[in-house]
């Protein structure tokens, strides 16, 4: 999508610091970090949110995004555990309409989540 600031990183017109891809797959470090690890993965395919993820995504496509989670966290060594989120919406705050789970670890998460 042409306006999309994440189909713009995919690209490469936007530059990120990339720590994975496959076929269906982008992950790059968030910008903001929340967290020592903070990465964003998202589909190469733009879907805006995980609301229309799996009418939209192919089965190939979805097993790969969560495949890569693991992958990563693994890759960042990341084997006390992680937090993994995908905010959806006004409510939840999501500010880039490309589907993304924000994959945030190395450090003790908070108990509450929101
Ligand atoms: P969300 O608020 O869930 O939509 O998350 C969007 C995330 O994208 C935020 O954590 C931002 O810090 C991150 N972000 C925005 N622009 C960039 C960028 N150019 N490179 C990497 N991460 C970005
Ligand atoms: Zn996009």
């Amino acid at each position: 999508m042409d306006n999309c600031l994440f189909c713009k990183i995919i690209k490469g017109d936007i530059p990120s610091t990339k720590v994975y891809e496959d076929e269906f797959c982008f992950a790059f470090r968030d910008i903001n970090p929340q967290a020592p690890t903070h990465i964003l993965v998202v589909p190469r395919e733009h879907v805006a949110s995980i609301a229309e993820a799996g009418e939209k995504l192919s089965p190939e496509a979805l097993h790969a995004l969560i495949s890569a989670i693991g992958k990563i966290a693994a890759q960042e060594g990341l084997n006390n555990g992680f937090r993994v989120v995908s905010n959806c919406g006004p409510d939840a705050c999501q500010s880039v309409l490309h589907l993304h789970f924000h994959i945030l670890g190395g450090r003790q998460m908070a108990d509450q989540m929101a």
